[in-house]
């Protein structure tokens, strides 16, 4: 006669970590982060050590002194998050793996998704010659032979009006973006102008950003972003010496003095929106710390954004492994900062951590890296249609083109490729719900494939998701206060 073994437990898909000297997880699964209690813990370490029966597991609890209903409310609760698994050898950890994942039979549900977000590229040219440039460096995937350099006022106008047809009700986005952005600043006017009509007309509401070099920036254009609470990003690398090393104009000349006093204009007089620093840390700029101080003390930015450059790795400005420890060192200086401010109920300026806990405070559970294509796309000066900013002008990632609209087979392939499910290497990956691979242009930067993971990182981002988790764990345990009126900053911002 054939004996039926009882199931065994076994720990869940889940990354524990510890923050204050507490014990908390992150369940992967649901993107779900909880503290554990000394029962709970007791639970999990248990598990750990050995396969138990659930018999065994509540003898063994009752053994410590735990009371038997308690202890099995506990199992229940943990059960019920899969933080713990009671079946045979890792089937139902894969079964719930799957079910997370979400194996890409839905991509042409995806294609549904309304845009939200419309990057317009005004042009493809550019007054400054930055070499590490994904636009125009060594690595760029552009192919603007034979198109407009300058974006007309017909293909906006096209793109706008594609973007109020086909976004859900709910706030509109429109971004502008380069090139240079500025050198189309009248067709930005008139898109701001237009835009706003339609969206009154509409009774909808529509937001603005863009992203700029600062080179261009005059007290009229300063007079129109602030009256028309237009969100600004600016590209600078740091104090002069480091930000010259790279952001030149074509003569060799760097641009740090033409726009240091401009951008302490701009953040002087536009004060409705925080104003944000964008720098690209290359081999020769890696002093994390430094750059920070200066942009914000000095300058006095109210956020700024660190992104190691983009590059294939023999380039000589690619940041070399030892170079990365020491920018992961210097951000886990920054967040230690961060969480000493958030726990005095203070908003701090590196906003790496302020973007990853809005995540983890969403609890997003990613299917694909980011927006692009998916509730976003970018228009190129030709009205081709492309998956975001970055791949603008590119015949080889084009979705369709503003006159036709996207072309949903091609939108299609391009999510099917990035779809966490078609990612085999991270569907073991505790970091997934927030990395899913990684940008979709970098994938293709360096593999050659915009669905390849970005698998040259994944210790450095697990790493530095590990961190953020212990600065949210720390802050939702002494003062969720700041968590809850968190997710509203990023919204107004
Ligand atoms: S790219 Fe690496 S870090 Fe990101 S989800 Fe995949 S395996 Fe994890
Ligand atoms: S593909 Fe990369 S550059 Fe484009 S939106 Fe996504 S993360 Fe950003």
């Amino acid at each position: 006669m054939k004996v039926t073994e009882a199931p065994v437990y076994r720990v869940g898909d889940l990354h524990e970590f510890r923050s204050l000297e507490r014990r908390f997880v992150y369940l992967v699964q649901s993107a779900a982060i909880f503290e554990l209690d000394n029962l709970a813990a007791a639970i999990i370490d248990r598990i750990a050590q050995g396969r138990l029966t659930h018999d065994e597991l509540i003898l063994d609890l009752e053994a410590r002194g735990f009371a038997t209903g308690v202890a099995e409310e506990s199992i229940e609760e943990l059960r019920d998050t899969y933080a713990i698994i009671c079946g045979d050898s890792g089937e139902a950890q894969a079964r719930q793996r799957a079910a997370s994942i979400n194996v890409p039979d839905s991509i042409q549900n995806l294609t549904s998704i309304p845009i939200q977000t419309l990057v317009l590229n005004l042009t493809n040219q550019c007054n400054l010659s930055c070499q590490y440039c994904y636009e125009y460096g060594a690595d760029k995937v552009a192919t603007p032979a034979g198109k407009p350099k300058f974006m007309n006022f017909e293909t906006a106008k096209a793109s706008v009006d594609m973007l109020f047809q086909q976004a859900a009700r709910g706030a509109l986005q429109i971004t502008f973006f380069g090139g240079e952005t500025l050198m189309n600043f009248p067709l930005l006017k008139q898109v701001v102008i237009y835009a706003r009509g339609k969206a009154a007309a509409e009774s909808r509401a529509v937001t603005f950003s863009l992203t700029t070099n600062a080179t261009l920036l005059s007290p009229g254009i300063i007079d129109f972003i602030a009256e028309n609470n237009i969100g600004v990003t600016v590209s600078i690398d740091g104090p002069k010496e480091m930000h010259d090393k790279l952001r030149v104009f074509a003569d060799g000349r760097g641009s740090y003095d033409i726009i240091a006093p401009k951008v302490r204009e701009l953040i002087e007089r536009h004060r409705t929106r925080p104003i944000a620093a964008r720098v690209t840390l290359t081999s020769g700029a890696v002093d994390v710390i430094r750059i920070f101080r200066h942009l914000t003390d000095e300058l006095g930015f109210h956020e700024v954004g660190f992104a190691p450059v983009t590059a294939s790795p023999d380039r000589l400005y690619t940041i070399n492994d030892p170079g990365m420890s020491g920018v992961l060192e210097q951000f886990h200086r920054l967040a230690d900062e961060y969480q000493e401010f958030a726990l005095r109920g203070k908003m701090h300026a590196f906003s790496n951590v302020t973007d990853t806990l809005a995540e983890l405070h969403q609890g997003v559970n990613k299917s694909h890296p980011c927006g692009a294509g998916l509730g976003l796309v970018g228009v190129g000066p030709s009205g081709d249609i492309a998956p975001c900013h970055r791949f603008v002008d590119s015949d080889q990632h084009a979705l369709g083109h503003i006159s036709m609209g996207i072309d949903k087979t091609k939108q299609a392939d391009f999510l099917n490729r990035g779809h966490i499910g078609a990612k085999y290497a991270c569907h073991t990956c505790w970091a997934r719900p927030v990395c899913a691979g990684g940008c979709h242009h970098e994938a293709f930067v360096r593999y050659g494939d915009t669905g390849h993971p970005n698998l040259h990182y994944c210790d450095w981002i697990r790493d530095w998701t590990n961190k953020c988790l212990e600065v949210y764990g720390a802050i939702a345990a002494q003062n969720p206060e700041f968590l809850e009126s968190f997710a509203q900053r990023k919204a107004n911002a």
